[in-house]
């Protein structure tokens, strides 16, 4: 079993997915455990309940779930008023049509589900997009998605959620629910996550390009590495200034891997018993493990 997944902010979650799974339930059960730990804490701002908001004061909620065996998926996009959208999201696995909804399509379809509708802007949150109006300067800050991949049994899921970036415009969609960029899982070769700013995420179709990597051979951490440094370097070569991206991936053997173009990108690992806390760095060639906050 390998378990792994973006951020500190995940480490609780980690935790809580390694269990289900030692319960003998499904990997689908323990990446949902696992991403509505964050998405239902309040504390934790960018994911889920308590997100941040869009420009208007809106907290629109964005997610997916891929399952490696069928490479079937569902996903959210825009969603208001839902805690838990990856688990609204888990429910539009398989089915034939509608696999991607957006918007009051999402709401609508949550509700008829049995999910409630609850006010997601809670007063910290809503505090700082009050101060953030009359100063515009830095739509990037505070945007830390969760993406968690497990391969356990033979099997490999990724899923995402997250409240996008702060100050968003309304309506804007990032990565985090794309199929291909935000995330990608393949049974038969493992399964990749980004984080980030979803507009650079895009333009290299980040997590299906790992899976691809992994597929001609590469070990986790190389095709990481590669695929985050292509794209940095690419985006530099055609004149644009990349923005912060990062990854992390399993394969089927379980075997993981992550990267990033930042100096540090912290992520939460588990293959078997202990969760570990570690920080990569130089483009994934270096994994510093480290003690987490979160470890209570
Ligand atoms: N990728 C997300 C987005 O662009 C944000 C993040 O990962 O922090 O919406």
């Amino acid at each position: 079993m390998t378990i792994i997944s973006t951020w500190e902010i995940s480490f609780q979650g980690v935790k809580i997915a390694r269990d289900i799974l030692k319960e003998g339930k499904s990997v689908e059960d323990a990446i949902c455990g696992l991403i509505n730990d964050i998405e239902l804490n309040p504390d934790f701002h960018n994911v889920g309940y308590s997100g941040w908001p869009n420009e208007e004061g809106d907290v629109e909620l964005d997610a997916a779930i891929m399952d490696g065996d069928t490479l079937s998926f569902g996903a959210v996009a825009s969603m208001r008023n839902i805690k838990t959208p990856v688990s609204v999201a888990r429910l539009l696995v398989g089915r034939p049509y509608d696999n991607f909804i957006v918007g009051d399509g999402a709401l609508q379809f949550a509700l008829e589900n049995g999910f409630k509708s609850e006010e997601l802007l809670t007063e910290p949150a809503k505090a700082r997009w009050l101060q953030k109006i009359h100063d515009m300067t830095d739509l990037d800050k505070g945007h830390d998605t969760v993406g968690s991949v497990i391969a356990s049994g033979g099997r490999v899921v990724a899923a995402t959620s997250t409240s996008g970036l702060f100050m968003k415009r309304k309506g804007r969609v990032g990565d985090s629910p794309l199929v291909g960029p935000g995330l990608y899982a393949d049974s038969e070769i493992g399964g990749a996550t980004a984080t980030g700013v979803g507009e650079d995420i895009m333009k290299g179709t980040l997590s299906f390009q790992i899976v691809n990597l992994m597929k001609s051979g590469m070990s986790p951490s190389e095709a990481a590495g590669k695929a985050v440094k292509d794209l940095h370097e690419n985006l530099i070569r055609k004149n644009q200034k990349p923005r912060d991206f990062s990854v992390v991936c399993v394969n089927k053997e379980g075997e993981w891997g992550a990267a990033s173009n930042r100096d540090e990108f912290p992520f939460v690992v588990c293959t078997g018993d202990e969760v570990e806390y570690y920080v990569s760095k130089d483009f994934g060639k270096v994994y510093e493990k480290r003690k987490n906050q979160y470890d209570i």
